[in-house]
């Protein structure tokens, strides 16, 4: 694994995948393919280059969303992970994929047509850490720690864990 190498995967850790080499135009697009696709209000992308590209673990299911274009996510666990015009020699990651998400800050936006007439104003609403709250939903968020199944932010030697098949 070369020093510019990223990895990542899904939310349950079906399927990971690494890029040695560097993320090229990191964007998020607002348009409405996207917005429905990521079932968020953008999706966050960076491309590689196919030479850079492997998959690690496991395979993803496809959905074409549109004839040149292909969408991969976990078939498992539903994360969205790929965005790929069929041919092209890059295949996009999705950024809040990545197992070390902070460290690639997107550059541009794309489908602005799409943005949520509030989309700037997000960062100004009030907030709270995670370990802040102590109930969600009724349960409390010990309950969810002591039973987290995301896959951890790193390779593993094993998947799924022994406890979990
Ligand atoms: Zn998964
Ligand atoms: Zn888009």
């Amino acid at each position: 694994m070369s020093a510019s190498s990223v990895t990542g995967g899904c939310q349950c850790g079906a399927v990971r995948y690494r890029v040695d080499g560097p993320l090229l135009g990191p964007h998020i697009c607002h348009c409405r393919m996207c917005q429905k696709a990521a079932g968020n209000y953008f999706m966050p992308l960076a491309g590689a280059a196919r030479a850079d590209f492997s998959l690690t673990r496991g395979e993803p299911a496809w959905f074409h969303s549109s004839a040149p274009v292909r969408r991969g996510f976990c078939a498992r666990c539903g994360t969205p992970l790929f965005f790929e015009t069929v041919g092209f020699h890059e295949i996009a990651v999705t950024l809040g994929s990545l197992d070390d998400p902070a460290a690639v800050a997107p550059l541009r936006q794309y489908g602005i047509e799409a943005k949520m007439p509030w989309f700037g104003r997000l960062d100004a609403l009030p907030g709270a850490a995670t370990e802040d709250q102590q109930v969600l939903d009724g349960v409390p968020l010990s309950a969810i720690a002591a039973s987290n199944r995301q896959h951890p932010d790193h390779d593993t030697e094993v998947w799924p864990p022994e406890d979990r098949r």
